[in-house]
């Protein structure tokens, strides 16, 4: 070790961890890296000296020996958010003096696993916090999870007669059952059914926005929106009901202009104009009771604070200060009740109780193996030019003619192997040179003021790839699909300086397979630094904020199902602050082998008579084919993801 980067090992502290990494910038008070260089989970922010360490987690984890990649999820983190959320309004409504109440909803669509729902039911429980559903299964999951009579229901997305039967059913269980009306057609269906049935339906009006969400889904609102019905559409609905004698179900106003808002602008002009929908409603004569503001509250998954995609520009406290003070203003400008309000938050509510754990299994070096490059006389002279640049690297040289030379010579070599005119073996050290020339370039350049744009990228061609044992599009599928930034971070660490750097590639089949997209420093950076790691010991990284949407989105690319799960709970008297309360066993290579169609028992049967046949010829030994066929049973059995036990 040299003395610079000596200095800098002594000068380097969580402080400068923390600046690269951000941790506590997209953490929203529930991590932080810890004085060991762990990263640490602060479960419940208001208890705040509870502490568990990620490594701890990790620990335990491999105790049980549960496989990785492992989905972890911190049920505590999931009732802050719930808290928070539910608090925020109770908090703002009576600072504002506003008179209606705040009955927020958790549309499940964002995460619908079981455990996920009943632990946000549980903690909104004393708020009266309801549910969302969207789909018809989700209706069925909705009906029977959400039963305090208080809460409400909230019922979007398309609607056929089975599922209005259904809405009705929860009527009928005494629920607040609330069926908005995505497009003009359910509302006859729904008034036909409800007579038939002789039960009296709550209903909502999704309105089409003229209010434009920023960011990736602002085509929820304006005139092309998939849901909603437009003014003239509203005022037919509401005049419909009235006429068959059903006026007084027209209970509630919804929109809802996308997720993830960047832009606090937005959301103050949404709620002005449905505010002034509302008000104009009750002016007619319609008794309506609850404004829906539907979802859209963002996270800040670069921790930048911005209006960039992947940010928000606002706080929760500010977003619920300007639903609560936009709707008061124009309610009493217009002379109208408070309504009640609703809110559907989802990625708000779920994104941080969940990360993934994956392991990193190996690294792909751009340069590959370095072979013998000594001189023959035979050499071509491609060769023996890269070679002479090798030899002469000194101070005194032009390092941006290197580069150039160096580049063009690989060029030149790379057609010159496909006109036959040299070897194998002189392309191999051709590429060897190559590289040692092109890390000895950019070292010449690391602090220099003036950075020449094409050795810059050498920063980029020179790193890694980390192979981690995950695949992207089970457990990050945004980070592909819509380039949606997620927070990735070394588990441990961190109290030492970086060594290296390098992007991220998974495990499947797919060159898509790969984060390159980091905030690093406050900006988007294509590498992750990466502390010293010992290639005996396991490294892991963690993806965070995964648990709205991407923990459920995920699809079969390869056939790697879903992760193992472990879920965690704080707990003040454990020496470590947590215990495991549940574990989830992930897909097997059986169970995904059948969503595909496939027989994996008859497989079985298949496979071993094959062995049998061969044994019967002499090719196996009766032993190892009986060996054979339990392993073969052992694999179908087991974990679709790399199996990296070194036992
Ligand atoms: C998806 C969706 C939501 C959830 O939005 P978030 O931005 O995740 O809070 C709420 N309401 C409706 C109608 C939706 O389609």
């Amino acid at each position: 070790m040299n003395q610079q980067e000596n200095q800098a090992q002594t000068a380097w502290s969580i402080e400068d961890a923390e600046r690269t990494y951000g941790v506590s910038s997209w953490g929203g008070g529930y991590f932080e890296i810890g004085k060991n260089g762990n990263i640490h989970v602060i479960p419940d922010p208001r208890l705040n000296d509870v502490r568990i360490d990620m490594k701890a987690v990790i620990d335990e984890i491999r105790e049980e020996n549960i496989q990785f990649p492992v989905v972890v999820r911190f049920h505590d983190v999931l009732r802050s958010q719930v808290v928070n959320l539910n608090e925020t309004f109770r908090e703002v409504i009576s600072e504002a003096g506003y008179r209606g109440k705040y009955r927020g909803v958790y549309p499940i669509k964002v995460n619908q696993m079981r455990e996920v729902v009943e632990e946000i039911v549980d903690a909104g429980q004393p708020y009266d916090y309801g549910l969302e559903a969207g789909s018809k299964p989700e209706l069925l999951a909705v009906l029977a999870y959400n039963n305090n009579p208080n809460a409400l229901t909230i019922l979007n997305g398309y609607k056929d007669e089975e599922f209005i039967k259904l809405a009705l059913l929860g009527r009928k269980l005494g629920r607040k059952v609330v069926v908005v009306i995505e497009k003009f057609s359910e509302l006859t269906l729904l008034i036909k059914v409800a007579k038939q049935l002789d039960i009296s339906p709550i209903v909502g009006l999704r309105a089409k926005m003229q209010s434009k969400g920023q960011g990736r889904w602002q085509g929820s609102s304006g005139e092309r929106a998939k849901f909603g019905l437009n003014i003239s559409e509203i005022i037919k609905a509401a005049r419909l009901l009235e006429k068959e004698g059903m006026g007084e179900c027209l209970k509630l106003l919804h929109f809802h202009i996308g997720s993830q808002l960047p832009e606090i602008r937005a959301i103050k002009d949404a709620v002005n104009e449905g505010a002034r929908i509302y008000a104009e409603l009750v002016k007619m004569g319609f008794a309506l009771e609850y404004v829906d503001v539907g979802g859209g509250l963002g996270i800040d998954y670069d921790g930048s604070k911005s209006t960039a995609d992947s940010s928000r520009n606002y706080s929760v406290r500010e977003y619920v200060a300007d639903v609560i003070y936009g709707m008061r203003e124009m309610c009493d400008l217009e002379g109208v009740e408070h309504p009640n309000i609703v809110t559907e938050s989802g990625r708000a509510i779920t994104a941080h109780h969940s990360c993934v754990i994956t392991e990193v299994v190996g690294e792909i070096k751009p340069d590959g193996a370095h072979i013998d490059t000594s001189a023959a006389d035979t050499d071509h002279f491609l060769l023996k030019n890269m070679r002479d640049l090798a030899d002469h690297l000194d101070d005194e040289i032009n390092y941006q003619e290197v580069y150039n030379d160096a580049t063009q010579y690989k060029e030149q070599a790379s057609d010159a192997f496909k006109l036959r005119v040299i070897s194998l073996e002189e392309l191999g050290k051709i590429e060897t040179l190559y590289w040692s020339i092109m890390r000895k370039v950019k070292q010449f350049y690391r602090g220099a003021e003036f950075v020449p744009e094409e050795v810059q990228s050498l920063d980029f061609s020179l790193s890694s790839q980390y192979l981690c044992n995950f695949s992207i599009f089970q457990s990050a599928v945004d980070s592909w699909a819509i380039d949606q930034i997620l927070p990735v971070v070394p588990i441990t660490g961190l109290h030492t300086p970086p060594v290296n750097d390098g992007s991220l590639v998974d495990i499947t089949c797919d060159s898509d397979g790969k984060i390159d997209k980091f905030v690093i420093e406050h900006a988007i950076d294509h590498v992750l630094p990466m502390p010293a790691y010992s290639s005996d010991e396991p490294f892991y990284l963690g993806l965070f904020l995964t648990g709205a949407y991407q923990d459920v989105m995920g699809d079969m690319h390869n056939l790697f199902g879903r992760l193992n799960e472990v879920h965690i709970f704080s707990y003040d008297d454990d020496p470590q602050d947590f215990y495991i309360e549940e574990f989830v066993k992930g897909s097997s290579v059986e169970h995904v082998l059948s969503v595909m169609q496939y027989h994996p028992s008859s497989m079985a049967i298949d496979i071993k008579r094959q062995i049998d046949k061969e044994v019967s010829i002499g090719n196996i030994k009766p032993r190892e084919g009986v060996k054979w066929t339990d392993f073969y049973e052992h694999c179908l059995a087991g974990y679709t993801y790399l199996n990296t036990d070194k036992k």
